[in-house]
């Protein structure tokens, strides 16, 4: 079965880009690693020619990606970051691009370095402040990346608000949803052009799959970004299109019980250390908290706490076993880290201290195991 219009999030969770026009009709798509396809005449391919342009595996997940997004076109990438890239080949030298300041490192560090060499232009601000958006657009400017929450402090912005400002400038807005997904996030219906995830993360959910997804809900830009797979060439193979696509499956099952236990741990955490110390968006004492109840169904599966200092950080993420110490983010099982020593430790420490990301900050990625054995991991530890 396909989806229709009126299906619900779940259903389409577990039916989108499923089509029965096999001979066989399998009710999930074939993993096709053929990397060519015999043409009837010249130059007159049936659906495919070739794999890097077009794979029947990955047109499945990419559809897929666009129906759960509610866009029009998906395109995946072997990784987030080369869905990133790929976006940036978008741009010309002598383009600019606003990005917000705590955006993930790995896009920053493709703005600073690749795209800068480039020719292509990056100012970093806080996207909470809209008008602070408005005032670093320039002439140039032609993509604007937000990401909310951010990590690992949680920080939210407004995405109807900074897509307005961007549209206005004549930029497209492009919105990182990797921690909320489009279970409870849809950035294209917020008014962003293209929905960025790293599908490493939520959308395979099980640590075993590397990939980068794009969503649009515009034909022309799909067109584009089309062409730049073939042009460029950083596409997902067809095994882990379909590893995705299984993900995909129970992406809302997992997306309610992520967010379910990351609250009880976060309210726990409160009374633990106090709200000063907590960091997480569904609470109603978070800094943004109201826009992103607006714009998100949930707070997702990410939070992060203070510690007093490193060392303090370091006896407990050393201490959990159900949380595990690892980076990363997004699946099944809960991991716990050190961003000033770990994910974030190319951050300068200056600019670390200033955003509040300091060395005794703890993230967890709240798993899909019970919350009672996932918190007396934490207590015990504690
Ligand atoms: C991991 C991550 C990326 C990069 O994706 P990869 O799949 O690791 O290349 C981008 N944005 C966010 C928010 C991430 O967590």
């Amino acid at each position: 079965m396909s989806t229709q219009p009126g299906d619900a999030f779940a259903t389409r969770c577990v039916h989108a880009g499923v089509t029965l026009d096999s001979d066989v009709a399998a009710v999930n798509p074939a993993i096709q690693l053929s990397t060519t396809f015999v043409q009837p005449d010249v130059a007159q391919p049936l659906r495919f020619d070739y794999s890097r342009a077009g794979n029947p595996t990955r047109e499945a997940l990419e559809n897929a990606v666009a129906d759960l997004e509610g866009g029009v076109t998906g395109h995946a990438f072997s990784s987030g970051l080369a869905a990133m890239n790929t976006v940036l080949q978008l741009l010309s030298s002598g383009d600019h691009v606003v990005c917000a300041e705590d955006a993930y490192g790995g896009s920053i560090r493709l703005l600073r370095t690749v795209a800068a060499q480039a020719g292509v232009e990056t100012t970093f601000v806080d996207t909470r402040d809209v008008d602070a958006v408005q005032a670093a657009l320039k002439p140039e400017t032609k993509l604007v990346l937000l990401e909310t929450p951010t990590n690992p402090l949680l920080r939210v912005s407004d995405i109807r608000a900074v897509s307005d400002v961007a549209h206005d400038g004549g930029a497209l807005m492009v919105v990182d949803n990797t921690f909320m997904t489009p279970a409870l996030q849809n950035p294209l219906a917020l008014g962003a052009d293209i929905a960025f995830h790293s599908a490493t993360k939520y959308l395979g959910g099980h640590s075993d799959v590397l990939a980068g997804v794009l969503a649009t809900n515009d034909e022309e830009l799909g067109a584009r970004l089309t062409y730049l797979q073939l042009a460029v060439g950083a596409v997902l193979p067809p095994f882990d299109s379909y590893l995705l696509m299984r993900g995909l499956k129970t992406l809302h099952l997992r997306m309610e019980r992520h967010s379910q236990n990351a609250e009880v741990l976060a309210h726990r955490l409160v009374d633990k250390l106090g709200a000063e110390n907590v960091y997480y968006p569904g609470l109603a004492g978070h800094d943004g908290h109201d826009v992103h109840k607006a714009q998100a169904r949930s707070g997702g599966g990410m939070l992060s706490f203070r510690l007093p200092d490193a060392q303090a950080a370091r006896e407990l993420v050393t201490k959990t076993r159900v949380f595990q110490l690892a980076e990363s983010l997004g699946a099944v099982e809960s991991l716990i880290q050190v961003p000033a020593a770990m994910t974030h430790a190319s951050v300068p420490k200056a600019m670390r201290e200033k955003t509040g990301l300091t060395d005794g900050l703890v993230r967890v990625s709240v798993g899909v195991e019970d919350v009672e054995d996932q918190w007396s991991d934490l207590a015990r530890a504690f």
